[in-house]
């Protein structure tokens, strides 16, 4: 038996000394407060009739990178805003590219889509009764969320260091399909086992250690709107919530919420604070359970792509349609066709849109998609079944500019299905027939490249 052990440990000494020492992930984290400082008008809900009035608890970006054995790295980004806009993530595209050499393959910008954060340039004015005061702080702090993010990533950077990577998913419910349950309804429903229609209530986790096994970060997503609060105050919702609780019982920890495909889910009952916090209570106890249990080591590899897939749009609606909404009562779907009527340069055929799509492969096998704008429940769902179980797909990342329906939510119309375009302020009142179609052949594209043999 002695005789045994010390040929193993020869041996084992023997092997080490014969490989190269195993590289490993770095990781690196930053976070910074971005609550603004002036009252300033705040994202998601039309019927708002003034700027912010307080604060909850701060906002926030988060950032954690990662760099794997071969040095390439990426970069998740989670902020407490509605979603970034294109012109942000086209300027952040040139920043991140020329400061840290980052290609678009290489960073996802989450947005949690709190309601409770500040107006994003460009994005959604048609929404409020803005004014030209309002849209230069809207400007300016746009630009300065811009420099923050940048520079957050940047210290992210800097803080590199070996760490390891390992997944898990754990499950909660509060998510409610809100086309098919309706909201007054939903306790009762709940009760008596009877919501209906399509969710995801998964919840993927991804988390990094220290090499002394102290948590360093937590990825962790949910495909429901984080809308359980419409006030007046500045706050993460749920989200916000379920960070700020992961934080708290792991210090010095970023906890990072990436929404997934959540644009047809609510958090039902809701609007009030207890509510928000019940819920982000729930969510950050679900990881926290498969943080406590044994996770999934990944293997430091990371394989990232991008493309843009051009989504067609309906045409507008004739003149004559047109000048009849902007006669009407003075709300966005007015404001929205009196800009259309002002358009000096009128298309010549139909108009699209450049959508962003991300897909990276962590270690061997865990595929992560992630998709521009508000995208409904159908596309997580299809995506595990053509790519398997394990597939997270997470969205309201880069891009936010529509909501995104599958083909069945777009046949049925409704607010994800059409009248939410005009909010957006697209010139359209819906995608082509051709949408669901396009991101997924573009994902499989892209997950084909990912998994291919280097
Ligand atoms: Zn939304």
């Amino acid at each position: 038996m002695r005789l045994l052990l010390s040929s193993i440990i020869i041996f084992a000494i023997a092997f080490s000394d014969a490989q190269p020492v195993q590289a490993g992930w770095k990781a690196g984290i930053a976070k910074a407060v971005i609550t603004p400082k002036q009252p300033m008008w705040m994202a998601g809900y039309g019927s708002r009739t003034g700027p912010a009035e307080g604060t909850e608890h701060d906002l926030y970006v988060r950032v954690l990178a990662l760099e794997d054995e071969t040095g390439h790295r990426g970069i998740v980004l989670a902020s407490d805003t509605l979603g970034i806009p294109q012109r942000m993530y086209d300027e952040l595209g040139k920043q991140l590219k020329q400061k840290y050499g980052l290609d678009r393959s290489q960073f996802v910008l989450h947005g949690s889509h709190t309601h409770c954060g500040p107006v994003l340039q460009n994005a959604l004015y048609d929404a409020y009764p803005l004014d030209a005061a309002q849209i230069e702080l809207i400007d300016k702090y746009s630009n300065w969320l811009t420099t923050e993010i940048v520079m957050t990533i940047g210290r992210a950077i800097q803080d590199l260091k070996p760490a390891t990577v390992s997944r898990g998913q754990g499950t909660t419910d509060f998510a409610v399909n809100r086309r098919t349950n309706r909201e007054p309804d939903v306790p009762m429903l709940r009760e008596q086992n009877l919501l209906f229609g399509p969710v995801d209530h998964t919840v993927p986790v991804l988390a990094v250690h220290g090499v002394d096994g102290t948590l360093r970060a937590v990825v962790f997503a949910y495909a429901c709107h984080n809308t359980t609060l419409s006030y007046m105050k500045w706050c993460g919702d749920y989200a916000g919530f379920a960070q700020l609780n992961l934080e708290s019982s792991h210090p010095g920890a970023v906890a990072l919420f990436c929404m997934g495909c959540g644009a047809d889910q609510n958090p039902l009952p809701r609007r009030t604070v207890e509510l928000a916090e019940a819920y982000g209570k729930r969510l950050s106890s679900s990881v926290e359970t498969v943080l406590s249990e044994k996770m999934e080591p990944i293997k430091p590899a990371l394989r990232t792509t991008h493309e843009f897939v051009s989504l067609r749009m309906q045409e507008l609606p004739d003149t004559a349609e047109l000048q009849t909404i902007a006669n009407g009562p003075p709300d966005y779907r007015q404001r929205w066709a009196a800009r259309m009527l002002k358009r000096t340069t009128k298309p010549t055929g139909p108009e699209e849109y450049p959508y962003p799509v991300t897909a990276w492969k962590l270690g061997t096998d865990q595929i992560w998609i992630t998709l521009g704008g508000e995208v409904v429940v159908d596309y997580s769902l299809r995506l595990k079944s053509e790519f398997g179980e394990r597939t997270w797909t997470t969205a309201y990342s880069n891009d936010v500019m529509a909501y995104i329906p599958s083909l069945r939510v777009l046949r049925e119309g409704g607010y994800e299905g059409q009248s939410s375009m005009m909010i957006y302020g697209l010139p359209t009142e819906r995608w082509s027939e051709e949408i669901e179609e396009r991101i997924v052949a573009t994902v499989g594209k892209c997950v084909r490249r990912i998994q291919a043999d280097q």
